[in-house]
């Protein structure tokens, strides 16, 4: 589908083909597609991180500022965030370009992280090679928990606060 296409009505066959062998004793999706009045198809989007996004007294929040593939399910997280923050840097002051321009500097580096470790987590996600795929699938089975841990701690925010 067209990646700019955001109301994109698919055909019933197109997707039946992808979720054939998705029947389980609790869940058969073939049969439930077959039931649904219409099928809409949404793109996955990202964009390459901006190193900031304030211009003078008008700033983004949210999939404006940072929009980020769902494979680490952070874009709402990331927008919450940056409201608390966007709050807490406007708070007390009358200089509003500064405290905007301190807000998604204070945002960036984070929310940067968290675009690229999406992109590489929907990369791994989304394999397609069976030799790749058998060596991932190995690779996370055996992997210490703790690199698991260190691999996430620019999402999971280990060691930091959010200013409130
Ligand atoms: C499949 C999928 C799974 C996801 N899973 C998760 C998850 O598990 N956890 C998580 O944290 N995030 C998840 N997300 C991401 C999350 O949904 C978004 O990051 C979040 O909704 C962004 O919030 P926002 O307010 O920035 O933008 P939006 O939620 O897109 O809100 C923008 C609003 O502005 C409105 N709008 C647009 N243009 C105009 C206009 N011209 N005038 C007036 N209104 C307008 C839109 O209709 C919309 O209501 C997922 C996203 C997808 C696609």
């Amino acid at each position: 589908m067209p990646r700019q296409e955001w109301d994109y009505t698919s055909r019933l066959d197109e997707v039946l083909a992808a979720f054939d062998s998705f029947r389980f004793g609790w869940l058969d999706m073939p049969t439930l597609i077959r039931g649904s009045e219409e099928v809409l198809t949404y793109p996955m989007a990202d964009r390459d991180p901006l190193p900031s996004w304030d211009f003078g007294r008008v700033t983004l929040l949210g999939d404006a500022a940072h929009p980020m593939l769902p494979s680490l399910g952070q874009g709402g997280c990331q927008a919450i965030e940056d409201a608390l923050e966007l709050a807490a840097s406007l708070a007390g002051t009358d200089d509003v370009p500064a405290a905007l321009e301190r807000y998604s500097l204070r945002r960036a580096r984070r929310t940067t992280a968290i675009v690229r470790r999406s992109q590489q987590m929907s990369r791994l996600a989304h394999l397609r090679n069976p030799v790749a795929v058998a060596l991932r699938d190995a690779l996370l089975r055996g992997a210490p928990s703790s690199a698991l841990l260190r691999w996430l701690a620019p999402v999971i925010g280990q060691g930091r606060q959010l200013r409130t």
